[in-house]
């Protein structure tokens, strides 16, 4: 019997786009995840089951092996770094750019600059690589606000269509990464899982591979 495998995947705007690729490659969950409260969810395939999560929880749930892949933002990754996982496919999904954004039309300030954001470590390695002297104040969310209320020069967030940063007065300043969608995968199940794991990539890969011939 081929042992079971867990896929975590990152609830809210992942989710959407990760449903319809899963459902290409052959996966479907046996009841219908949004019209449901439950947190882990059987799948047409035995012994595929998938895990409903956090975004920021996916990493960590794959790294201690609770599940065995799951998908990731590389935003979250970026933040949180880890040797514990392999990331053997970009899944071209949720794409979207990691930015730093301020308040239209006002100069950024020549000393040093508060800058608010969920990604701290992130935003932290970038600054230092420009020569930028920040003070960094993390939040949770709704990081537009801290410009307009004062308690930040600028912030570094997620970028899709630019409507959140315009509908509060800020604009766009300076690009510091291309984000999507990763497959991540537990080091040692990738050894010990291989045979189960090996064709479930492979037809990851290929729906990947038709979403991008359909987009093109
Ligand atoms: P937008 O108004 O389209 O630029 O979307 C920006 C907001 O949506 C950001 O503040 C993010 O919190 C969220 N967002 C957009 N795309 C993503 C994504 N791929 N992953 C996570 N959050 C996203």
């Amino acid at each position: 019997m081929s042992p079971t495998l867990t896929l975590a995947l990152s609830k809210g705007r992942i989710l959407d786009d990760t449903l319809p690729l899963l459902a290409a490659a052959g996966i479907e969950p046996a009841e219908d995840i949004k019209k449901s409260r439950k947190l882990v969810f059987e799948t047409n395939l035995p012994g595929v089951r998938l895990l409903i999560l956090r975004a920021t929880d996916v990493p960590t749930y794959v790294e201690l092996g609770a599940a065995d892949l799951g998908v990731s933002g590389k935003d979250v990754l970026m933040e949180q770094g880890s040797d514990g996982i392999y990331e053997p496919l970009d899944l071209k999904i949720a794409s979207c750019r990691l930015m730093t954004a301020g308040l239209k039309g006002v100069a950024q300030p020549q000393g040093r600059r508060r800058v608010a954001t969920k990604f701290v470590k992130l935003a932290k390695r970038w600054y230092a690589e420009q020569g930028i002297q920040v003070d960094l104040i993390k939040l949770y969310g709704g990081m537009e606000l801290a410009p307009l209320m004062g308690l930040a020069d600028e912030i570094v967030d997620i970028v899709d269509t630019g409507n959140t940063l315009v509908a509060n007065g800020l604009e766009p300043r300076e690009f510091i990464a291309d984000i999507s969608s990763r497959l991540i995968v537990n080091k040692a199940s990738m050894k010990m899982k291989y045979q189960s794991i090996q064709p479930l990539l492979d037809r990851l890969r290929e729906a990947v591979e038709q979403r991008a011939l359909a987009h093109s």
